[in-house]
């Protein structure tokens, strides 16, 4: 490079550059306006996008406003209200203080701020556009400040291509919320996305009720108070180890009130629940770490997501001891299992039973502990016949044994411990895991209605509504393009529930509710409209919907089901399930002769 003259950056290209740091998307431009909001002190804060945001976001609060010259130096860079010396930025209480904010946003878009002061007669709007004059007019306005941010990136095109549909970012924008909400009991907090009220969180002395604004009753039935006092204190609410989710999206941290990310706490927590946890297992935690300011330091990134610990260790113990005593002192630990767990109180809303023409389908399947997959142990515990017993084999093509698959030989003998169906021929003994056995034909029907360009459907006569997280809605109707074409047919029902209208054929309903969870964890991130290919995310949804919509271990299945069964393994040569265990095994009449030692 020719070498060029150096110079001082003007304002405005100073302003962009932090821009690029501070605001990745809508969301980060409501995190910030929302952030200051709760600063200035507001009981009620209101934000409306349109577009996800990328249109327009406006936040009105009701806090201390600004007069006029504060109001002009809001918009200047590097000027804030809570820094003033240097003892300041050891010790910062406030959410914001980089004072970067205001003007990094109105460098990349239409930007209006109108505020007013309760005591002043009215208040001052004044707008600019990216890096163009600003302008100002007096306004009547009531007491607080309104920001409204139109075309956000308008002067940034390469940032503006990085986002994703307004309807992603809408959902970023939902997650923001609710995390600020969580930090904030006493303050109300209502968002409209297209005019469309996604969130109401009314004030609330209680931080339970909070939670239940946010994050849905059937959640809140799970969690239990995590408390301790001490230097680090910790307030907070965590659930019981058989409510857990497959990603660690509903873990939500805070410091002093601040949302964080941060490592060594999200360890804290999952070290906590260690073994309580199947593995790959998330619990559902809100938990905030109070701690004096000075040993926290939040100026280490600039969106202030990240926090440094001036003891780090000192957080950890104090969370690991928090979580350790609710975990041992909780009821289900005293007791044992979840049966005999006093249950908690329950949300009227029971998922409705649809027509049950379905073959397979046990509607009084039994839950297994912790709705964690039904599953054979994969290796076969060893007992006192080991020595005797000759290994099982899987039918291999072309043995003696396949004669055992021959429609018109078998005999059903019944099921063993509710998952062994046994069947007899006059060559041996055939095994059947009832669960893995639907879970392969299943995951074989899936496979191939998705690449025949959708999964056959069957209508329920009976709809069922079923409840999720705000968040789990999103991404569920988000998703819908791939759920339809993998049979689920589902809608937005409204407050926190979805309509689910058709499923796959032969599908149990039992687990469906963690069926569509999972499915939305593997979805979430990608497109939302699936392609042509298989993606390994969708391949994983698939498996999972075969796995939680199969009969399980435990399931009483009648004769006539367990020999269609058996038929359809045979017909469509399904010999593993998903996860690569047989779903047939057989032991020969020779096997069992030399067993008795009637023959070598
Ligand atoms: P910071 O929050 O880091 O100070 P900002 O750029 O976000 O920087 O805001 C600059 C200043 O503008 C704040 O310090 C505050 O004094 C004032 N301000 C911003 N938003 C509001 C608001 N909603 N109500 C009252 N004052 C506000
Ligand atoms: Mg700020």
């Amino acid at each position: 490079m020719d070498s060029r003259e150096i110079r001082v950056m003007p304002d405005w290209l100073k302003n962009q550059i932090a821009a690029g740091e501070v605001v990745e998307r809508p969301a980060s431009v409501v995190k910030e306006l929302v952030e200051n909001s709760l600063d200035a002190g507001a009981r009620r804060v209101v934000v409306e996008v349109v577009d996800g945001g990328l249109t327009s976001i406006r936040v009105v609060d009701d806090g201390c406003g600004m007069g006029p010259e504060d109001a002009r130096r809001s918009l200047l860079r590097h000027a804030t209200s809570k820094l003033y010396g240097p003892d300041d930025l050891l010790a910062i209480g406030t959410l914001g203080f980089r004072g970067e904010a205001l003007p990094s946003i109105a460098s990349i878009s239409r930007f209006t701020l109108a505020t007013r002061r309760a005591a002043d007669q009215s208040g001052l709007r004044l707008h600019c556009e990216g890096a163009g004059p600003l302008t100002e007019e007096v306004a009547g306005l009531a007491p607080g400040t309104e920001v409204l941010v139109v075309d956000l990136f308008f002067n940034t095109p390469a940032r503006r291509k990085f986002m994703k549909s307004p309807r992603a970012e809408a959902g970023r924008v939902a997650e923001i919320l609710e995390e600020l909400a969580l930090g904030h009991p006493a303050v109300h907090f209502l968002l409209l996305s297209d005019g469309r009220k996604v969130l109401e969180a009314p004030a609330s002395a209680d931080p339970l009720g909070r939670l239940w604004a946010v994050l849905g009753a059937e959640v809140c039935n799970n969690l239990f108070e995590c408390r301790l006092e001490g230097p680090v204190a910790v307030r907070g609410f965590i659930s019981q180890p058989d409510f857990h989710r497959s990603t660690r999206g509903l873990v939500h941290l805070f410091v002093n009130g601040r949302p964080v990310k941060d490592r060594t706490m999200m360890a804290a927590v999952t070290g906590a629940y260690g073994p309580r946890l199947p593995k790959g297992r998330f619990p559902v935690a809100v938990l905030d770490v109070l701690l004096p300011t000075d040993q926290v330091d939040v100026n280490v990134h600039p969106a202030k997501s990240e926090v440094r610990f001036q003891n780090s260790g000192a957080v950890f113990g104090a969370l690991s001891r928090a979580l350790t005593l609710t975990l041992e002192e909780a009821p289900w630990s005293a007791l044992g299992t979840k049966a005999q767990r006093p249950a908690p109180p329950r949300s009227p809303q029971t998922p409705v039973t649809p027509n049950s023409s379905l073959p397979f389908r046990a509607p009084q399947a039994r839950e297994l502990p912790g709705e964690a997959f039904a599953m054979a142990p994969s290796s076969p515990t060893r007992g006192v016949f080991d020595e005797a017993l000759p290994a099982l084999t899987e039918v291999p093509a072309g043995s003696v044994l396949e004669a055992i698959l021959e429609p018109a030989a078998e005999r059903y003998l019944g099921a063993f411990a509710d998952c062994y169906l046994i069947f007899s021929a006059p060559e041996g003994v055939l095994f059947v895991d009832q669960h893995a056995a639907h879970e392969g034909l299943l995951f074989q029907d899936l496979l191939e209605g998705w690449g025949a360009g959708g999964v056959r459907k069957q209508g329920l006569l009976v709809p069922l509504t079923l409840a999720f997280t705000p968040a789990e809605v999103r991404v569920l109707v988000e998703y819908s393009a791939h759920l339809r074409r993998a049979g689920i047919e589902l809608e937005d029902f409204g407050g926190g529930s979805v309509l689910i209208s058709a499923l796959p054929p032969d599908f149990s309903v039992g687990a469906l509710k963690a069926t569509l969870q999972e499915a939305a964890a593997a979805l979430e991130g990608l497109p939302v409209l699936p392609g042509k290919e298989l993606l390994p995310r969708q391949r994983q949804m698939l498996a999972t919907m075969a796995c939680k919509g199969a009969v399980k271990a435990g399931d009483r299945i009648a004769p006539a089901e367990a020999r269609r069964l058996l038929e359809l393994l045979r017909k469509r040569g399904v010999k593993h399930c998903p996860h690569g265990r047989p779903v047939l095994r057989s032991l020969s009449l020779e096997d069992l002769e030399r067993w008795f030692k009637r023959a070598q």
